[in-house]
């Protein structure tokens, strides 16, 4: 009888163990490896680094990144301040 319940425990044991050693690295492929969030510089909105543009600021070794969405608005504002025409030439466009 006690031989009967060994061998009962035994694979249930067992079975636990197993379960426990393939679950494992099943968890570990859910769980890819952590993108790591930077804020953009202008609208602290918070990005994958690799969808960032990072620039050296001043002198100093100052880095900051900003996104893609900012530097549009950079740009747009840099086209209408030295081409005034810009805009208008944009709205005939459309
Ligand atoms: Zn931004």
């Amino acid at each position: 009888m006690t031989a009967i319940f060994l061998i009962v425990l035994g694979s249930v044991l067992l079975f636990v163990l197993l379960a426990f050693l393939i679950k494992k690295p099943g968890g570990s492929h859910r769980q890819p490896a952590a993108v790591v969030l930077k804020p953009c510089a202008i609208c602290q909105e918070k990005f994958p680094e690799s969808e960032l543009v990072t620039r050296t600021i001043g002198d100093a070794n100052y880095k900051r990144s900003f996104c893609d969405r900012c530097i549009t608005e950079l740009y747009e504002e840099s086209r209408l301040l030295h081409d005034p025409l810009y805009k208008a030439s944009d709205s005939e466009d459309a």
